[in-house]
């Protein structure tokens, strides 16, 4: 059978010009452009211009080459949403160095596996969350560095990068495959791992999405960019921090999400793109205060990270007349923009409820049959596959995992269910991986099911999403108690609590006698999400 292979006809050729992100962003021509930080309780106000950003980057990459931090070490960035974040990104970058961006509200447990996994030398972090991290300090002699107040001694502070001379950068060679960014997924299947995301890969999807005469751009210099969503997920760090520093475009950053404060921000600073993902897009649509502000300057609403459904569509297009929105598709491994909206550039364009995009350029997407891996013609349902120099080089020290999802042609599978449909946009109709998606967050089910069965009182467990009006999803598990045990629903919805980020919690749990499985001792999900389908087993 012929393979049908799905690319954008209008490719855009610029692999030859490939170099390092930093120097891909080109902060230098663009003096005139702001970045604008605002916290989400009171906005600060402070105002950076982008060679206010260029000059403290380089000083950062000066003073973290000063502080011991070496082309190919990592570090760990620990941070909400702030200037220094995307000046240590930049600084790091500069000097080859790769950030490991992980969620601040994650337990101890949980920043120690990714500190330790990645081998990180140095974590940036605020003093909230330095105490998080102080007990593996002692343990692995990880430096701590906190942006704002130091809580003891034994931290350092940002301060004493940006004092550096920016002059004092070491001379590194950069080559295009080296690692930049090293964000944790867990892919299809098992735990989180390292996702390792090259200067090619993330020079070209920022092209992909933003350069050249582009069909698929999907914003510009005047542009006034919301940079809402946390910067440590690659959606926030590629999709909004890069894009928009590349194409010279002003960004407000806020530290957080908080509905009131997001309207009277995009009212004051006349936000023109706002990248959002389902949930806030749900909390626009609902908001009783929304006809308070004036929120008409945004032509742009973007979702993506999680499926969106017709009736938030429908609401939020409905609210807000004078935006587009649209959805894009992405994945941290695949660099992360599989598919964006054609209508952000290009007028008149109807925008399908439900559709994807279609595949971004320089890229190839086919659908296909997950059993027999045969390639399918259009309107036909498959495994969604990826191929193009934007993918994921592939998970840090894990080759098995790697193989598993990049096969030797340079696919990679996403494990996502979807069709392509005759005017090239793509559907995404299910997932076929064991991923749980709560607000665009993401749930490793091998995660919880692991600290589960480590419970003397459990002898077998399965955690599989259900559907969830706010989150989308949310983790529910079912559990095979050991022999006489009594355990509660309640003590283990505590035990899973104390070792986990709020947004994994789990919800419910179902006792079982036992969990189906298939020979070869793998859980069958399937049957598990059909019984909660067919409504709540106990
Ligand atoms: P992450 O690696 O955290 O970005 O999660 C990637 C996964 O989120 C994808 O493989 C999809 O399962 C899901 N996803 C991302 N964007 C969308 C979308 N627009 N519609 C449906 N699911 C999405």
């Amino acid at each position: 059978m012929s393979m049908n292979s799905y690319s954008d006809p209008n490719l855009l050729i610029f692999t030859s010009q490939i170099t390092s992100l930093y120097t891909h962003i080109a902060l230098k021509t663009f003096l005139n452009s702001k970045i604008v930080p605002a916290s989400s309780t009171a906005p600060t106000g402070d105002i950076y211009t982008y060679a206010d950003v260029e000059l403290t980057s380089r000083k950062v990459a000066a003073g973290l080459h000063k502080s011991g931090i070496k082309q190919g070490d990592v570090v760990m960035l620990l941070l909400q949403n702030c200037p220094q974040f995307v000046f240590a990104f930049l600084g790091a970058s500069y000097i080859g160095a790769i950030s490991t961006t992980a969620n601040p509200f994650y337990t101890p447990a949980e920043i120690a596996k990714q500190a330790t996994a990645s081998k990180a030398k140095l974590i940036i972090t605020q003093a909230l969350y330095a105490e998080k991290v102080k007990d593996l300090a002692e343990e692995s002699g990880v430096k701590i560095m906190t942006i704002d107040s130091s809580p003891d001694q034994n931290c350092l502070h940002f301060s004493e990068l940006t004092k550096a001379d920016e002059n004092d950068i070491p001379a590194v060679k950069i080559n295009p495959d080296d690692v930049v960014a090293l964000p944790y997924s867990s892919g299809t299947t098992g735990l989180p791992k390292g996702v390792m995301l090259s200067h090619k890969g993330l020079v070209t999807s920022v092209a992909q999405q933003v350069d050249g005469d582009n069909p698929n751009l999907y914003f510009h210099k005047e542009d006034v960019i919301l940079c809402v969503l946390p910067l440590f997920h690659i959606y926030s760090l590629n999709s909004v921090l890069l894009c928009a520093l590349r194409v010279g475009a002003a960004i407000l950053i806020m530290q957080k999400f908080e509905i009131v404060t997001l309207m009277e921000l995009v009212e004051k600073h006349k936000v023109t793109i706002a990248p959002f993902v389902p949930p806030i897009v749900l909390a626009i649509a609902k908001s009783p205060n929304l006809d308070k502000y004036d929120l008409s300057s945004i032509r742009t609403v973007m979702s993506g990270a999680a499926p969106m459904g017709k009736e938030l569509e429908d609401a939020v297009r409905a609210k807000l007349p004078s935006a587009k929105l649209g959805q894009g598709y992405g994945m941290t491994e695949a660099g992360p923009v599989l598919s964006m909206c054609l209508a952000f550039a290009k007028e008149p364009f109807e925008i399908k409820s439900g559709a994807c995009g279609t595949v971004v350029r320089n890229a190839q997407m086919k659908i296909v049959d997950p059993d027999s891996g045969a390639s399918l013609p259009r309107n036909q349902s498959g495994e969604i596959c990826i191929r193009g120099s934007q993918i994921m080089k592939g998970y840090l020290n894990d080759e098995e995992a790697t193989e598993r999802t990049i096969d030797k042609d340079g696919w990679l599978h996403t494990g996502d269910i979807g069709f392509i449909d005759d005017d090239d946009e793509l559907f995404i109709v299910d997932r076929l991986k064991e991923l749980i998606k709560y607000k665009g967050f993401q749930v490793a089910p091998a995660e919880l099911e692991a600290m589960l069965i480590a419970h003397p009182n459990i002898s077998d467990a399965a955690v599989v999403p259900m559907k969830d009006e706010a989150a989308g999803e949310v983790p529910v598990a079912f559990v095979v108690r050991s022999n006489s045990s009594k355990i509660t629903e309640d003590e283990i919805k505590q035990y899973i609590s104390k070792q986990v980020v709020f947004y994994k919690r789990i919800n419910r749990v179902f006792f079982t006698d036992t969990i189906p499985k298939a020979p070869s001792g793998k859980i069958l999900r399937k049957d598990l999400r059909a019984k909660l389908a067919a409504g709540l087993p106990n």
